[in-house]
């Protein structure tokens, strides 16, 4: 059962370099040398189909990011200061997938600064500081965005302006209570002195273990946010760029408007390249006299990259097969549900979705963990999500094809029957 020799060095040199920060998946930890679409290849040639990674939605490897990129780092690639043309072929055909309105951009570098450049253009625009987050929302690891993020907050103390509200999850008029509740928060923020300033979430709320339906839930809260003068950020980081199959942000399925949305995994298909998208009025409180630099931020190399994923996703058709092959893949599982009373709920939208596991009608993470182990012996790549890490996480690149659904389905099945 020993790790090949190879793979067990460079696990010692990882925590001889990395130390307690390095974060590992497995406990067989994996050995990739190279990717094929939806495939990952292991050092000892072994091929994993990869349900997990929404980076290289365009798929691993992909050759027109791969020419775009290698060409352009070849031409020029500089700090984002001076003028060059690219970067604007990018914005432009990033800015139309946007309703009117949103129009300015700025680029980053990855989803967290992101979010923490739509943290500070929401205080500055609203005076105020206090935001509303779900209680397990994860939105990235700087210093500020790490204090809206729950998740990542061992111990649950929470920052004193934040406050959170739980994840859409559950019976009844999810929409309603999601108000409610974010009234509530926002009325504590009001006495606490902070205010309010945003209620910031995962428009697929992947962390919190992936809330979807009603389509629409949303409208409600985003309602309640702006009665009480505060903004509305969407983080399109796991939706974005075509996942839920209905449009290119997952805010369309709830049928709102944000004040401020921000990008970044998929982007740029593993360069890294992130963005805030905002309106005129709200980047000038933020950026009026001093503006906001970001060293690679958007650069030369980055915009190819984009641009890039913009074309694969057109031209493929890749919206449009997210909600095929995703549509294909909840019905399946809801199949596989019906054999398995391990399964407790499916949700999701296009390529994200969530299949909760439970036992006596509580949380079981320990059969997630069984299912994920179960199916990287079967060559599946997959992990957990939710509060109680009892979450399946399904979402692969894009370009996942209904014959890798059936793949998926059969192990999973396979995996639970011989549990
Ligand atoms: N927002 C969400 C919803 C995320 O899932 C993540 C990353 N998992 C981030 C923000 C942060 O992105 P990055 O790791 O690129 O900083």
């Amino acid at each position: 059962n020993a790790l090949p020799a190879a793979t067990q060095s460079l696990v010692e040199r990882r925590i001889q370099a990395f130390g307690p920060t390095s974060v590992l998946f497995y406990e067989k930890p994996l050995h990739v040398v190279g990717g094929d679409g939806v495939w990952l290849i292991e050092a000892d040639g072994t091929r994993y189909l990869d349900v997990y990674n929404n980076v290289p939605s365009v798929g691993h490897c992909n050759t027109r990011v791969a020419a775009a990129v290698a060409h352009q780092v070849g031409v020029l690639n500089i700090h984002t200061r001076y003028l060059y043309d690219i970067v604007h072929d990018y914005a432009d055909r990033l800015l139309a997938t946007f309703p009117e309105g949103l129009d300015k951009v700025a680029f980053t570098c990855t989803g967290s600064e992101s979010n923490d450049l739509a943290l500070r253009i929401a205080t500055a625009f609203t005076g105020k500081r206090g935001f509303v987050v779900t209680d397990n929302a994860y939105h990235g690891n700087t210093s500020a965005v790490t204090d809206v993020s729950p998740s990542s907050r061992p111990g649950g103390a929470l920052a004193p302006h934040v406050r959170v509200v739980p994840a859409p999850i559950g019976e009844g008029d999810v929409g309603a209570r999601l108000a409610a509740d974010l009234k509530a928060a926002i009325d504590d923020l009001e006495a606490s002195g902070f205010g309010f300033a945003g209620f910031l979430v995962d428009t697929i709320f992947s962390s919190d273990g992936v809330a979807a339906d009603p389509a629409g839930f949303l409208a409600e809260a985003v309602d309640v946010t702006h009665a009480a003068g505060g903004l509305f950020i969407a983080d399109e980081v796991q939706p974005g760029f075509g996942r839920t199959g209905a449009g290119m942000w997952g805010f369309e399925r709830h049928g709102v408007t944000p004040d401020i949305v921000t990008m970044g995994k998929p982007m740029g298909n593993g360069i890294p390249i992130g963005g805030v998208v905002s309106r005129l009025e709200l980047m000038e409180a933020f950026a009026g006299g001093v503006g906001y630099f970001n060293t690679f931020g958007g650069n030369p190399v980055a915009s190819a990259a984009g641009l890039a994923v913009l074309n694969e996703i057109e031209e493929r058709g890749l919206i449009a097969n997210a909600a095929d092959v995703g549509g294909y893949m909840a019905e399946g599982l809801r199949g596989v549900m019906g054999r398995h009373e391990q399964i407790g709920a499916v949700r999701g939208a296009g390529l994200y979705i969530g299949v909760e596991f439970v036992k006596d009608g509580a949380p079981a993470q320990d059969i997630a963990t069984r299912v994920i182990n179960a199916l990287r012996d079967r060559h599946i790549l997959i992990g957990a999500a939710g509060r109680y890490g009892n979450v399946l996480k399904i979402r692969p690149p894009l370009i996942f094809e209904r014959a890798h659904a059936d793949i998926l389905l059969d192990a999973l099945d396979g995996a639970l029957a011989a549990m």
